[in-house]
């Protein structure tokens, strides 16, 4: 069932909902539920003069447009306005028009032809997979939106209200999660979506309460009062007015406590945790000062051209990649090379259909395919490093063999750039991180890949969200092994996935022997809180109770 304003009434109970916490904090507020999707009636009309229907089919679409472009000049951060204004170029695609014209030329009315016309083009981004395929999403707010016009329904995306209020979706297209502000958000709550889902990567980065995979959300009724515990994922219904201004308040003074907080991340007795950033872009870069990070810990540059059907020339990714370490600001930058491929395709690189794109060519085996891309990528590297005398730590994602590391870290020296690590991001390279150490100067696990292929388990898919939880102890026997090897080498070795950005996980991970943490910037305070507030000895101990499959949150 969806969440659409007719859901039936619950009736009051202090009993909670559960679905995923994905981020964490807690607020009470009003619930707001997102207009449900518009459906056209089950009879269609006859269509009506084939020129009326079109021009209403023509200015429906170029409406739409409009009201992106609007939005996307309004956006809160860059990428929103990207996502926003690549959705209204759909919208003005002009053979998406010439698909709807010849629709009501064979006698659809002017929405029936809209949804016909989009149906086709979806199925089109479907096929092409990858990239394209999670298109589809931007194309259907297109449809919907355009739909709604033409019907006089209510606009479905995030809803206008005059106080701040809960949100409760079932889930959120990208053209609205990058439009939420936590101004007028105070919580999320969707019933579908899962932990790496970018509806749950976007509220962690807002700092805002989210929610996901919350099935009894779907029973929650508008200007309903409900509190969301983004840490727990529960949802409790049923609460007073005193009770909502309660849970905020403590909120606000548990925010305030942590937004004063800065310096090196630190155990309480003096065990040192570097805290760093993972950013996708120069703004992202320029958080790290702002949160007090010792630097980035994970720059995914192909955030960069996730839009480009053409691979960037040497210059101009140097000229990218100065502005980056120029933000930066004099602290160190890792630097990981394109992870093309699976969940982040680019279309000038993954133009072919695999079988199984997880398993497939992606992040440095591309290199097995087009060589020049990575030593373009190395080469620009190395100019933006000469250019702006950055700390440049380049890093390779998706490493296997102690060869690959082998190959990767003497590409990298060659090319100018003297340190070089690779990540842990399969089993296989746990399993050898010491060897993967002869020739690596770090390592970075990336804990999201590495549950996925550890559990066989879709990052992707949010039914399978127990097994791609970071606790999973076998897991966190891989980080063992290779924070162990790290140690032993006298060699550094972070955690740069999701796992570094809980408070409850953090010290495990450095119980088990990390040795630095990178995460979002609205991450950062609440994690050297709770290292600050524990000993090596009981972190050790923590990290051993988890080994065990006891959880300590
Ligand atoms: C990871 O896999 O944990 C990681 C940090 O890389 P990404 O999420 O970009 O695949
Ligand atoms: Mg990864």
């Amino acid at each position: 069932m969806t969440v659409d304003g007719h859901a039936p009434a619950t009736s009051a109970s202090t009993l909670p909902l559960g679905g995923i916490g994905v981020s964490p904090g807690r607020a009470a507020g009003r619930v707001a539920l997102m207009a449900p999707r518009p459906r056209l009636p089950e009879d269609r009309p006859e269509s009506g003069d084939v020129e009326a229907e079109t021009q209403a089919a023509t200015e429906a679409l170029a409406w739409t447009a409009d009201d992106l472009e609007v939005r996307a000049r309004a956006a809160p951060m860059p990428r929103a306005a990207e996502v926003l204004e690549a959705t209204a170029m759909m919208a003005r695609d002009p053979s998406l028009e010439e698909a709807i014209r010849s629709e009501i030329a064979n006698g659809a009315p002017a929405a029936w032809a809209i949804e016909r016309a989009m149906e086709v083009f979806r199925a089109m981004l479907l096929e092409l997979g990858g990239y394209m395929a999670e298109r589809a999403a931007d194309l259907d707010d297109v449809s919907d939106r355009a739909i709604a016009r033409l019907l006089g329904r209510p606009m479905p995306g995030i809803p206008e209200r005059d106080a701040p209020f809960v949100l409760v979706a079932d889930d959120l297209a990208p053209a609205d999660t990058v439009t939420l502000s936590p101004e007028r958000v105070l919580a999320l709550v969707t019933v579908r979506g899962g932990p790496t889902s970018h509806t749950a990567i976007l509220a962690r980065s807002l700092g805002l309460p989210a929610v996901v995979a919350c099935a009894a959300a779907a029973s929650l009724r508008e200007g309903e009062l409900v509190e969301v515990d983004g840490g727990t994922g529960e949802i409790r219904t049923g609460i007073t007015p005193g009770d909502a201004a309660e849970t905020n308040r403590s909120e606000q003074l548990r925010r305030a406590a942590h937004a004063a907080s800065h310096g090196p991340g630190r155990t309480s007795d003096g065990h040192p945790v570097a805290l760093l950033l993972n950013i996708g872009d120069a703004a992202g870069a320029a958080a790290v000062a702002a949160v007090d990070a010792e630097g980035v810990g994970l720059f995914r540059t192909e955030f960069l051209y996730l839009d480009r059907s053409d691979a960037p020339s040497v210059d101009e990714q140097a000229a990218l990649y100065a502005d980056v370490f120029e933000a930066v600001a004099g602290r160190k930058i890792v630097v990981r090379t394109l992870d093309a491929g699976a969940d982040k395709p680019l279309p000038f690189l993954n133009q072919e259909r695999e079988p199984n794109p997880a398993l497939g060519l992606r992040g440095l085996r591309i290199a097995r395919r087009a060589p020049e891309v990575l030593t373009d990528q190395l080469a620009a590297l190395a100019l933006a490093r000469q250019k702006t005398g950055a700390d440049v730590w380049a890093m390779a994602p998706m490493v296997a063999t102690p060869a690959e590391a082998k190959w990767f870290t003497d590409l990298a020296r060659e090319h100018g750039l003297p340190v070089a690590g690779v990540m842990v991001e399969i089993p296989a390279a746990a399993l050898r991180a010491r060897e993967l150490l002869e020739h690596a100067d770090f390592l970075s696990i990336g804990t999201n890949d590495l549950a996925q292929y550890t559990l066989a388990a879709d990052r992707m898919a949010g039914d399978l969200a127990d097994l791609l939880d970071p606790w999973q102890p076998a897991l966190l026997e891989l980080v063992r092994i290779t924070a162990e090897a790290g140690r032993a080498a006298g060699k550094s070795v972070g955690v740069c996935g999701e796992a570094a950005a809980s408070p409850a996980l953090a010290p495990v991970l450095v119980g088990l022997g990390v040795t630095s943490l990178s995460m979002s910037a609205a991450a950062v305070a609440e994690v050297r809180d709770s290292l600050a507030a524990v000993t090596l000895a009981e972190c050790r101990e923590m990290a051993r109770d988890a080994l065990a499959g006891r959880r300590s949150n």
